[in-house]
């Protein structure tokens, strides 16, 4: 981005006030949340600080939640903004940006109180009615500038009649309803839902995993359990390694989508959950597969911009058609692992995720890496225009996936897949390095582990909107896919005006290598 040279001079400025803030971050934050009157859908926040040495705190609302690629722009839902001394004399403030807040400070203490908004269903919005509240952190608590490396607490008095608080949090120990957070991205990550939820729990390769269910009604909890225990464990043998102490999944009612934590998933779906086996309980669990192989996937393995974050504006990447692509094609994989989808059910999923890319009219227009740096714009603002000239990078990432997985198990003779590409990255880049992959980092672990250049997958197919050769990379596996066009639903830019069918089938006859990846690659 280019800035307008007049601006120059103020962006240096505020750069340096930026570092000098830095010096008067508190070492003590306490924050107290309650809901009185939750018929009103506010929430009241305080925040204690402590130990401000010099004069003057700037605190801060996040704009965006990791994860959700959109400025909501939390600041828009607060009011009665006030800060006050330790003697509780009001201190002066104003605000200097879209989400700071400069206040007069004298050092010592100050408490920050405000009311915050919670009424929009999503799981990166908050949400207090009279049957529960949910709150997504960066929704709701600000943080001293300069502060996210900090630790925290958080007091939480629910409604009167609420029983519950659940969060990924760690419980601060002889304290009811008080939590704490080593940083705040550990803060941010951590989802509230409160209310009298029905919740269950279950240990798993030793470790308590919590299900929190808004309403049980459709649904055979302990068949769920045990399904979700399946595709638990087939994550966890892909990756060898269980990163959380504790993990616990949030199911909401009617609203949008889910959001993938660390130790811990926020869903909203009002059903219909159908029965064991249907389609539809199988795109269930797929849909919490996808959240759940994200604490692999995005949250330990992730590009570079994607943590530690700025909470103040776009953190860009070109990768999210690997961070949510493959997380895609995995859902499938591990379940199947699971046993709980056979193989003519992954054949059908990355059916649709190919056709998906491949009827849409963008596929003209944009590439992968470009449908993931655009997020911001597109992602979640769709318009007419967007509609026609954008990808998901979910559908187009899936297909890459398969693409990069087969090829590895072609050039490697079955000996390596994309399963060894994720390991060695959780390994080097989280456990080891403790940092993000750059895009070029990632290329090359793929490309070590092939044991060849990948540069028609990376420079061609990733980047450039050029035609995939399917029928090469599905032969690997001893697969064939349907071209033929169709006439259903023709699009305004798609040259022959017509629809590929692209179903996936075993071919008749496989050589032994083609056999074997075929058998090893998805299960009957
Ligand atoms: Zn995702």
């Amino acid at each position: 981005m280019n800035l307008p040279r007049f601006l120059l001079p103020a962006v240096l400025l505020f750069t340096g006030l930026s570092s000098l803030q830095a010096q008067t971050q508190p070492t003590d934050i306490r924050y107290s949340i309650s809901m009185n009157n939750p018929a009103n859908h506010y929430i009241h926040v305080e925040m204690e600080c402590e130990n401000i040495r010099n004069n003057g705190l700037n605190v801060k609302m996040p704009a965006w939640t990791p994860g959700y690629y959109w400025l909501i722009n939390y600041a828009k839902n607060v009011v009665n903004f006030r800060a006050k001394t330790a003697t509780g004399k009001d201190l002066k403030w104003s605000k200097t940006n879209k989400n700071t807040w400069y206040i007069a400070a004298e050092g010592g203490k100050v408490t920050v109180s405000y009311d915050l908004y919670a009424f929009s269903q999503s799981v990166a919005d908050a949400w207090v009615d009279t049957g529960f509240a949910y709150l997504p952190p960066a929704a709701v608590f600000m943080h001293p500038d300069g502060a996210l490396q900090q630790a925290s607490t958080v007091k939480v008095t629910p409604y009167a009649g609420w029983k519950q608080c659940y969060t990924g949090l760690n419980p601060l120990p002889g304290k009811d309803f008080t939590y704490t957070a080593s940083n705040f991205d550990e803060l941010y990550d951590c989802p509230f839902l409160l209310g009298n939820q029905y919740s269950t729990a279950k240990t798993i390769n030793n470790i308590p995993h919590r299900l929190v269910l808004q309403d049980t009604a459709g649904i055979d909890v302990p068949g769920f359990f045990s399904d979700l225990e399946k595709m638990i464990k087939s994550a966890n043998t892909l990756m060898g390694h269980v990163p959380y102490k504790h993990y616990t999944f949030l199911i909401m009612g009617e609203g949008r989508g889910g959001l993938e934590h660390r130790n811990s998933t926020a869903v909203f779906s009002g059903g219909p959950y159908g029965k064991k086996d249907s389609d539809s309980y199988k795109r269930w669990l797929n849909f919490l597969a996808h959240e759940y192989f994200h604490l692999y996937n995005i949250k330990a393995i992730r590009p570079i911009a994607l943590g530690p974050f700025d909470y103040d504006k776009e953190n860009y990447t070109n990768m999210l058609w690997v961070s949510e692509g493959f997380t895609v094609y995995y859902e499938y994989l591990i379940l199947n692992r699971a046993g709980i989808l056979n193989r003519q059910d992954v054949y059908n999923m990355l059916r649709s995720d190919i056709a998906a890319y491949e009827n849409s009219p963008g596929h003209l227009f944009q590439s992968a890496t470009a449908s993931s740096f655009d997020t911001w714009l597109q992602f979640f603002n769709h318009n007419p225009n967007t509609a026609v000239t954008t990808i998901s990078y979910y559908n187009k990432g899936c297909a890459l996936g398969l693409l990069l997985d087969l090829k590895i198990r072609h050039e490697t003779r079955n000996k390596k897949s994309l399963d060894d590409v994720m390991r060695h990255l959780y390994k080097e880049f989280y456990q080891e390095k403790q940092r993000g992959f750059k895009d070029e980092e990632f290329r090359q672990v793929c490309e070590n582990i092939a044991g060849v250049k990948l540069d028609e997958i990376f420079d061609v197919y990733a980047t450039t909107t050029a035609p995939i050769d399917y029928p090469k990379y599905l032969a690997y596996a001893g697969l064939e896919i349907d071209l033929t066009p169709g006439k259903a639903f023709p699009v305004v830019f798609d040259k022959t005006g017509s629809q590929k069918n692209l179903a996936i089938k075993d071919m008749d006859k496989m050589n032994e290598l083609q056999t074997a990846i075929n058998k090893s690659w998805v299960k009957n």
